[in-house]
């Protein structure tokens, strides 16, 4: 991601905005049929725990309706202005297109229901609702269909976020050298539940995010970082680290939020590769909440206050004046934007020694996945995938083995120095 609108970001932005628009409308066969045939290019699927998505790419906008069976559950898709090719054939059937271990679509099989219609039936391994929108153009990419298919009942494991067992006995034992005064700071209890770190690969799934001149995609180089990274921290006593996705999958950026907060991450860290047109630039930054993006946190948690609720833990909501609750929520993101702003200095310290840095501060942004109020947030841009040298470094093995220990000493310096005990509730 950079601050730049990159190709990547403006599809997040569109995808995002049509979803949304798409959900109130119960078809998406609205649009008057094409005369003309139109082909089919690509069939994607990607499968996440929470839901699959089938994505169908065409070189023109698809048109045709879709309905859910039971006995045994299957999504129906018919497209008009297709014909059963062996070509189309060939991109539902080729090894890998389907994912064996996909947790809700089994199979599909295909069928010309008549001239100029083809039925595309999805075999479902559960119950399923189906979200289905279209997307334009967007380079790489051509009209896209997409179904999103969410389980009837979620899985167990993302009702309850199987928090971290709070009777869990930890001595803090970070690797980094201890002054006198961090061995004040250290908490008196030995009954403490472990420090959460929340880890966040940015992009998947459609959204590759930045790609390097020799094609090296940002979705796959941060999930590899953060695969490596969430490794070495679990192996530390005392931390616990959990992916927001663990696959080649897309979250939506409030969703890797609510996932945090869900599973009561002290920390979370957001991990991506910048681009720029200009390939010399390069170095990694690091960015923490800026104070108008705070601003406009505390606006959206005030119009929502169930969820003010659970920000500001066990205060009556309903009969709280508004000011103070304003002044609640402001006070946490001044608090999280100030340890965010540590946590960035000790990773800067720390990347620093093993790569370049575009700039020496921690920078201030609005970015979604910075703003929940109440756990410390960094943004990481570990270099500019734009660059080809930095590409190159990027992708070697050894260099991503470098910056993850880069990135887990910056985070155990942050905790040992800054955050002796887990996070509490604001109230
Ligand atoms: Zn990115």
């Amino acid at each position: 991601m950079s601050l730049l609108l990159t190709p990547s970001r403006r599809l997040l932005i569109r995808g995002s905005g049509l979803l949304a628009a798409a959900s109130a409308l119960p078809v998406w066969a609205a649009i008057a049929p094409s005369r003309r045939s139109n082909s089919l290019m690509d069939v994607r699927v990607w499968p996440s725990p929470g839901s699959t998505r089938i994505t169908i790419e065409a070189d023109q906008p698809l048109v045709g309706t879709q309905f859910i069976m039971d006995n045994p559950p299957r999504l129906v898709v018919d497209i008009d202005g297709l014909d059963l090719t062996p070509k189309l054939r060939e991109l539902f059937e080729r090894p890998g297109a389907l994912g064996r271990d996909d947790p809700y679509v089994g199979g599909v099989r295909l069928g010309q229901s008549r001239p100029q219609r083809v039925r595309m039936v999805f075999d479902l391994r559960q119950p399923c609702r189906p979200e289905v929108f279209s997307l334009a153009p967007t380079a790489p990419h051509r009209h896209r269909l997409i179904f999103d298919l969410y389980p009837e009942r979620l899985p167990a494991a993302l009702t309850e976020a199987n928090p971290p067992s709070p009777s869990q006995t930890v001595r803090p034992d970070l690797d980094t050298a201890r002054t006198e005064s961090q061995e004040r700071a250290k908490p008196s209890s030995s009954m403490e539940r472990l420090f959460v770190i929340a880890i966040d690969p940015g992009h998947g799934g459609e959204d590759p995010g930045a790609i390097g001149p020799t094609g090296l995609r940002e979705k796959d180089v941060v999930l590899s970082l953060a695969k490596q990274l969430a490794e070495r921290l679990n192996a530390r006593p005392g931390l616990r680290a959990v992916l927001t996705r663990d696959g080649d999958y897309f979250v939506p950026l409030h969703e890797r939020v609510a996932k945090a907060r869900q599973i009561r991450a002290d920390l979370f860290v957001s991990i991506h590769a910048d681009a720029y047109f200009n390939t010399h630039a390069r170095g990694a930054s690091v960015f923490a909440l800026s104070d108008s993006g705070a601003t406009s946190t505390a606006a959206r948690w005030m119009a929502k206050r169930e969820n003010a609720s659970d920000l500001v833990g066990g205060i009556n909501v309903a009969s709280t004046d508004a000011q103070v609750l304003r002044a609640l929520i402001d006070m946490s993101t001044t608090a999280q934007i100030r340890s965010s702003l540590k946590l960035g200095h000790e990773l800067l310290g720390t990347i620093g020694q093993v790569g370049r840095l575009h700039k020496q501060r921690v920078e201030q942004a609005g970015f979604a996945v910075l703003k929940a109020p109440d756990i410390p947030s960094v943004l990481i841009e570990t270099a500019f995938i734009s660059n080809p040298e930095e590409e190159a470094r990027l992708r070697h093995p050894r260099y991503q083995e470098r910056l993850t220990a880069a990135l887990q000493a910056g985070i155990s310096r942050y905790i040992g120095l800054h955050a002796p005990a887990p996070r509490r509730r604001l109230v």
